[in-house]
């Protein structure tokens, strides 16, 4: 059996009976197993920086492991895995022991877990330090990058090691040397006078965005990309060359001291900020506390929080902040017993990729679809997850079959990240985007520029459910029970072939639906009434036009008084209006232009749908000029980014008020900067313009406006 099915028949077995239920006898050879398994994967993990399988599962075989050893303490080896830190320094580096050993970190998986460590801790000081024993915690983000070991002699930056084996690491000097967060002599500026010899210890991490733009970059070129952040900075840091490293943008954060020939300060806490004022970054978000129940807390706020950073964290570092009390309690073989990772629930896992469908949505976009094996991410059950488009997966080579990774993150659709080529059985079959629309049959096409294939046909049905559904949205004509569902069972019945047929209902065709008694068939045809007098932003906003969101539909109302007269304006006049830019004035002059949407507004209007501005709406009504994120900036656009078309990032800004313009100078308020920028992004650079990828140009919109 290969290392992937191995795994996950482990996997399989474990949960059908959990370590607590075997018998010492059969416990061995499963001990075993989970060894041998353990072993390869850290190979893969720490050795290679290409990991089979997502953290969440390594760690489940990890804990049984360690559950089992514990239990049957006769089945412990010296050389197991639960006792072992990392993986062993790599050959073609020159080997640096470290003077102290770096360790890992016990793990908690539950506020329970984390309870207890803290009972152990004081069930240690207690006899040493008194009864009434305090300790406070300082507790801090657990940056998931690699940790390395930093040593300055005469404030010079003289080694910088990984971790490797926690003994002997590699040394990476020259590649430390090319991040620019770390300090190549200390103190930076005018902190305190830097010790003889000091050693810091920290992470060397990516942010999500600059992983995103190196991973658009690497599947450019027909590269493997990286699997996540973690690993993009390891397999970055440890290069032979490193003038790649100098390429891939890795920054740091400080967590810790080695030995120093100074007198550190005797607290957590005040080593962080000693370390600070040396010129190190520290982590921002890093508290300390004096009752459990705050740390506890805090861990459900960054579980909650994490995906708002622009770095990935795994979980919080929960450390007894006296130095003293840390002397007391010590180490194990492999860990402190003054420090704990509080770890979050898993966001990634692994699973099959049974099918590849593909869903049409209103504007006509074809977007693929992923149908999992259903997988159990963080407590919940994924069996769906977007595939983007057909340049994602075909870039991936993501095949029909594949295991793959899978990622879900906060509130964003959960998302197919990468195929497991070692775990090919020949079987798998590679996808094609169908050449026609699978609801209507029409040829899809591809436009100049953009990523996503669409149907173009006025007449297809599955495009069109999903305009009803948008039409009838609350933020559009609010049309109270006309959800998904409904929309599906009205086109697939006949009633509604067209918005305008919404307005034709009548109650007798609507009680021969299933589910449609008197009551509701009455409510619907009510709602539906009355959405006849919506502000004409609403209509507009309802209809669908490409590129025209809320606050777009907004701005043109604002400036035409109603639908006719929108429809009657040129190009020119539409780009005039500041805010407005050309692909949002193109999408509406396309959109006027054909014969049905003109005949569309006629048949709204004349069935009493209002299409004429509300006073309210006027420049002048009401609550005046409501303002968009991006009002008044100037933006330029180079490279290619990550999920975004140019055009697509274009109608972005211009929805939130921004304006997209050709050439960099004093005048642009930002640079958005994709995979192979031109020299655009240089010139920003000399003028000091800032740079967003598309990570950053998201949060900026997504940010409230000021
Ligand atoms: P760890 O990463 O869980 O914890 C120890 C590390 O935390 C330290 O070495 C340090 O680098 C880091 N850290 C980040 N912020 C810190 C802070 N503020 N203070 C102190 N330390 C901080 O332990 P580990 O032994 O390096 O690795 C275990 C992890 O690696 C697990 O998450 C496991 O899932 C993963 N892993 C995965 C695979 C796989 O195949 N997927 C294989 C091996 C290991």
């Amino acid at each position: 059996m290969n290392l992937v099915d191995e795994t996950q028949d482990l996997l399989a077995v474990l949960e059908e009976r959990p370590p607590d239920a075997w018998s010492e006898e059969d416990a061995g050879p499963l001990a075993e197993r989970l060894r041998h398994v353990l072993r390869a994967h850290n190979h893969r993990y720490y050795v290679l920086d290409d990991p089979l399988i997502a953290d969440a599962e390594y760690d489940r075989l990890m804990e049984a492991l360690r559950r089992l050893e514990q239990r049957f303490p006769a089945l412990q080896t010296p050389d197991s895995p639960t006792v072992r830190v990392g993986g062993p320094p790599l050959d073609r580096f020159e080997k640096v022991r470290h003077p102290q050993p770096l360790l890992s970190l016990s793990n908690a998986f539950t506020p329970d877990d984390l309870r207890a460590w803290y009972e152990r801790c004081l069930k240690g000081l207690r006899p040493v330090h008194g009864e009434d024993v305090t300790p406070a915690l300082i507790a801090e983000l657990k940056i998931d990058g690699l940790a390395v070991a930093l040593t300055y002699e005469a404030g010079r930056l003289a080694v910088g090691a990984t971790r490797g084996d926690g003994q002997v690491g590699e040394n990476i000097t020259r590649n430390i040397q090319t991040i620019r967060a770390i300090p190549l002599r200390i103190p930076v500026g005018d902190g305190p006078e830097a010790p003889e010899r000091l050693e810091v210890r920290g992470e060397v991490y990516m942010r999500k965005s600059a992983f995103e733009a190196l991973n658009a970059r690497l599947v450019e070129r027909g590269d493997k990309p990286f699997a996540n952040p973690r690993n993009a900075a390891a397999g970055s840091l440890r290069q032979l060359d490193p003038s790649v490293t100098a390429e891939r943008p890795l920054t740091f954060f400080a967590y810790g001291l080695g030995p120093t020939t100074a007198e550190p300060p005797p607290t957590q806490h005040r080593q962080l900020a000693w370390l600070q004022t040396l010129g190190f970054p520290v982590n921002p978000h890093t508290r300390r506390f004096t009752a459990l129940d705050d740390v506890l807390d805090y861990c459900a706020r960054w579980t909650h929080d994490r995906d708002a950073l622009d770095y990935e964290i795994d979980g919080v570092v929960v450390k007894i902040d006296e130095v003293a009390y840390q002397e007391t309690l010590g180490n194990i073989s492999n860990a402190p017993r003054w420090a704990i990772a509080y770890k979050f629930p898993a966001q990634e896992a692994t699973t099959r990729l049974l099918d590849i469908i593909v869903n049409v949505g209103r504007t006509g976009a074809i977007k693929p679809e992923a149908v999992l094996e259903p997988v159990q991410i963080g407590g919940v059950t994924v069996s769906q997850a977007t595939l983007h488009n057909e340049d994602y997966i075909l870039k991936r080579d993501i095949r029909i079959g594949d295991r793959v990774v899978v990622k879900r993150a906060g509130d964003v659709i959960p998302q197919v990240v990468a195929p497991i080529p070692e775990a090919r059985t020949g079987e798998e079959k590679p996808w094609r985007m169908p050449a026609r629309c699978p609801a209507c049959g029409t040829e899809l096409v591809r436009l100049d520029g953009e990523a996503d294939y669409y149907c173009v046909s006025a007449d297809c049905p599955a495009q069109f459910i999903r305009l009803l559904e948008h039409y009838a949205s609350r933020a559009a004509m609010d049309i109270e029970g006309l959800g998904a569902r409904l929309a599906v069972q009205l086109v697939e019945a006949g009633l509604v072939r067209h918005l305008t047929d919404l307005y034709r209902l009548r109650r007798e065709a609507l009680l021969a639906l299933e589910g449609f008694a008197e009551r509701k068939a009455d409510n619907l045809i009510r709602a539906i009434d009355a959405s006849r007098q919506r502000p004409l932003s609403r209509l507009l906003f309802g209809l669908g036009i490409r590129h025209v969101g809320k606050t777009t539909a907004e701005l043109l109302v604002r400036h035409f008084a109603s639908l006719e007269a929108l429809g009657a304006a040129s190009r020119e006049a539409l780009e005039a209006i500041d805010g407005i830019g050309p692909v949002i004035a193109m999408s509406l002059v396309d959109w006027f232009a054909v014969p049905e949407n003109r005949h569309l507004v006629d048949e709204l209007r004349a069935l009493g749908v209002n299409t004429e501005r509300w006073p309210e709406e006027a420049p002048d009504g009401g609550a005046g000029e409501a303002t968009r994120p991006l009002d008044g900036k100037t933006f330029v656009l180079t490279g290619t980014l990550p999920t975004l078309s140019r055009s697509e990032a274009r109608a972005l800004i211009e929805e939130a008020g921004g304006r997209v313009t050709g050439s960099v100078s004093r005048k642009t308020d930002y640079v958005v900067a994709g995979a192979d920028p031109g020299s655009k992004l240089t010139r920003a650079r000399e003028l000091g313009v800032p740079v967003l990828d598309e990570a950053a140009l998201r949060a900026l919109i997504e940010s409230p406006a000021t």
